[in-house]
């Protein structure tokens, strides 16, 4: 069982599942190959996969998204020259106490830094790759055909038709995995899980219909401390 309001070290760990609602992209073909544009991949057992380093970087841009709703100054990932602690041209209220994490003068980083990293912060967080859990032999390849689109000139690219292999269609793929904390703060759980809740689709080509998704997440005990603290943003 997990508790995530524990302070200390020990590792807690819960199990989060991605049950995916229409086809995926598996990213297989010719687009230009940034992470991004594979969301899904297979490891060497075949088995589909979505990368722990997808899920890493889209729950921190929506944990951003929240701690700044509730007006707490949050640095800039993923430039490291904007993150905590250089914050190179970002205005905000990052000296306060709830910053501080140590007491070395000046050593202030954001609650998304706290939980998430940054250069000179260790993540608190670990994400396992989730891993589908249907048998590779049971999924056949399907091939669904694209173009590339240049998006300086808006049309689409001669001669660049490519494949996209996607995970089939109507079909309800569950991937699941792991995430770790160790030494997070109070309030990382219920920022995590309520991230998680803004992540409805994976990968560049959601708006083509592929990857939307919804999650089966732990039952967790309403953490109302982490939300009281959560809300000091306010307290400026
Ligand atoms: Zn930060």
């Amino acid at each position: 069982m997990i508790y995530l309001q524990q302070l200390s070290n020990p590792i807690t760990s819960y199990q989060i599942t991605a049950v995916i609602k229409s086809a995926l992209c598996v990213g297989a073909g010719g687009s230009s190959g940034s992470l991004a544009d594979k969301p899904i991949v297979r490891n060497s057992e075949g088995n589909l996969l979505i990368p722990a380093s997808q899920i890493k970087g889209r729950l921190r841009h929506e944990c951003e998204k929240i701690a700044r709703g509730l007006h707490w100054s949050i640095c800039d990932s993923p430039n490291p020259q904007t993150m905590c602690p250089q914050r190179a041209g970002l205005i905000g209220n990052f000296e306060r106490p709830e910053y501080q994490v140590s007491s070395d003068e000046g050593n202030y980083h954001c609650l998304i830094c706290q939980i998430f990293g940054n250069p000179v912060l260790a993540s608190r967080v670990i994400f396992d790759d989730l891993i589908c859990t249907e048998d590779p032999d049971n999924l056949p390849e399907v091939l669904r055909p694209g173009v590339t689109i240049n998006r300086r000139r808006r049309t689409a690219e001669e001669n660049k038709l490519y494949f996209l292999e996607t995970s089939p269609a109507n079909t309800q793929l569950r991937f699941t995995g792991q995430i770790h904390l160790s030494g997070a703060p109070s309030y990382a759980g219920a920022l995590i899980l309520a991230g998680l809740q803004h992540i409805h689709a994976l990968g560049a080509s959601k708006s083509t219909g592929l990857g939307w998704l919804h999650w089966e997440l732990p039952k967790l005990p309403l953490e109302q401390a982490a939300w009281d603290f959560l809300a000091k943003g306010f307290e400026q």
